[in-house]
């Protein structure tokens, strides 16, 4: 009876190492395309970001530059009078992101672009995801065909504050949620989690593109 239990012990022991693993995408500059065998290449880094673990830069949805805070007072598509939304909206009916307001093909150009939710669920769903550090940086290692992309747990941006760098991803992608023009969705994850969720249009996320 001892065998046994000794090999389970070690299982979870084994379970509980966060392995520090290397990502190689081709020589730098980046972004390279990664081909995991979906309907779309992924990019190896973040938009703003140097290499696969940098965090890069977080985004409000639709937006094209950085802030130091982001609420809904200074969203770009913020009505402040009547608190609906300029564009994207129920009169417009847009719930994809237009070329011109999608800041991976405004800063990238080169066929890149934001994903879609259905390209985020692809990935969630096709690839195997490994928790792992790159250099120390905690995240997801994300394999599918052969080939590997690192997402780094960025956190988000929330007014002034960036939290849970380390623990959560959350990756803004180019799609409305279908039920309320307000919210974006993402594809979030944490250690023990990866989830389809939905933020408010004005909080800022990491943007990992995609290409054909
Ligand atoms: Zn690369």
């Amino acid at each position: 009876m001892l065998a046994p239990l000794l090999s389970i012990s070690l299982v979870a022991c084994h379970q509980d190492e966060i392995v520090e693993t290397e990502i190689t995408c081709g020589q730098e500059p980046h972004t390279h395309a990664v081909d995991l065998g979906l309907s779309v290449k992924w990019a190896c880094c973040n938009i703003g970001a140097n290499s696969p673990e940098d965090y890069g830069n977080y985004y409000a949805w639709g937006e094209l530059e950085t802030k130091e805070s982001c609420e809904w007072a200074n969203y770009k598509w913020h009505d402040n009078g009547t608190g609906g939304m300029t564009k994207y909206n129920d009169e417009d009916g847009m719930k994809e992101l237009t070329a011109e307001d999608d800041v991976a093909q405004v800063k990238l150009g080169e066929g890149w672009r934001m994903p879609t939710q259905a390209e985020m669920q692809e990935l969630k769903d096709r690839c195997k995801w490994e928790w792992v550090t790159v250099n120390g940086v905690p995240g997801y290692k994300v394999s599918g065909n052969g080939n590997s992309i690192f997402l780094p747990a960025a956190g988000s941006q929330y007014v002034k504050q960036i939290t849970s760098q380390e623990t959560q991803g959350c990756y803004l992608s180019s799609t409305l949620y279908s039920e309320d023009y307000g919210l974006a969705v993402c594809l979030g994850f944490t250690q023990k989690h990866r989830y389809m969720i939905n933020s408010e249009r004005c909080d800022a996320h990491t943007i990992r593109p995609v290409k054909k």
